[in-house]
């Protein structure tokens, strides 16, 4: 669905950095949208207990994400439940593409956590050959053939139920536990991936018990997005978003802020970096006027 509205400035990601770049953006005054996981953010979630957090020593993780909550949902905030699957950038304005929207939005600020899961042997190698990170883009590519989606998170089920629809066979291998809520025509498997082979393209994924599926796509959905998928042409140092002091990225009116500049992955310095991004694309869209 095209959402005809132009947004000021979409941020990306829901974690501390996106939330911190969302409630700085609102407090400015500016029109933006907020595209994030279903549940932001599983790393917050996570932390047992933080000690490092100014002035609030021992919070639990939980406590701090809902309390980040709340704090943006007062500002009249909400994150749209949506996975960002790449952004385009078209000058003026970036196009955010997610498997059912396009949004567009004059600025944009990436906050999109970090990759820390090593690449299954074969991923690289048979990317754009078989191996994707997008079923709405690369779906199509794979009619009437097998695939296995390989997914950390709940919205690898949105990819698999569309796969289905195009695919011969459609195999899902969940890195998580919860119920599934999924089409009749995909296959779960509680196996794990151990490696992507073929030829010339992919032609099985072998299991971590030796079994091979004979499939022509994997399909990888992880928590955080390698950022050179997400936007074409993108600096990177290493797979950290190159950034500067303002939390500019080489492309005009794109910023970034938290885990995915890199190191050290805390806390404080993805809040403080959201703020910086937040408050240089409002200076980015003031001089555009
Ligand atoms: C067990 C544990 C303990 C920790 N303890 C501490 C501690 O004591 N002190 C400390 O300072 N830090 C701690 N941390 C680190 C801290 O949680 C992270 O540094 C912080 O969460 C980073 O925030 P972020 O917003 O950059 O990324 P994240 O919190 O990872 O948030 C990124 C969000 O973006 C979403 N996203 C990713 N890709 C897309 C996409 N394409 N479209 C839409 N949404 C997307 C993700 O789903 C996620 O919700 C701990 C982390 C863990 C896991």
């Amino acid at each position: 669905m095209e959402h005809d509205k132009l947004y000021d400035l979409a941020v990306v990601g829901c974690g501390p950095a996106g939330l911190s770049a969302a409630i700085n953006a609102a407090i400015r005054r500016k029109d933006l949208i907020i595209l994030g996981s279903e549940f932001c953010s599983p790393k917050l979630h996570k932390a047992p207990r933080i000690d490092n957090y100014l002035g609030l020593p021992g919070v639990g993780g939980e406590e701090l994400r809902q309390a980040a909550l709340k704090h943006v949902a007062q500002f009249g905030l909400r994150v749209e439940p949506a996975r960002v699957e790449a952004i385009i950038p078209l000058g003026d304005r970036f196009q955010l593409l997610t498997r059912t929207s396009l949004y567009e939005a004059k600025a944009a600020v990436l906050a999109t956590g970090v990759v820390e899961v090593a690449t299954l042997p074969g991923e690289e190698d048979f990317l754009g050959r078989g191996v994707s990170y997008c079923a709405t883009c690369d779906g199509p590519l794979f009619g009437g053939q097998p695939v296995a989606v390989v997914s950390d998170i709940v919205e690898g089920e949105e990819e698999a139920n569309y796969l289905a629809d195009v695919a011969a066979e459609v195999y899902y291998l969940p890195l998580y536990k919860r119920s599934y809520k999924l089409n009749a025509k995909v296959t779960v498997l509680p196996a794990r991936p151990r490696a992507i082979h073929g030829l010339t393209g992919v032609e099985g994924l072998e299991l971590t018990d030796g079994t091979v599926l004979s499939v022509k796509g994997v399909f990888i959905i992880r928590e955080a997005t390698n950022p050179n998928r997400l936007v074409p042409g993108l600096d990177l140092n290493g797979t950290a978003i190159r950034v500067d002091r303002e939390q500019r990225t080489n492309i005009p009116g794109l910023f970034a802020a938290g885990d995915c500049t890199g190191r050290p992955f805390q806390l404080a310095k993805a809040v403080g970096e959201g703020q910086v991004a937040a408050l240089s694309a409002v200076r980015y869209l003031d001089q555009k006027k």
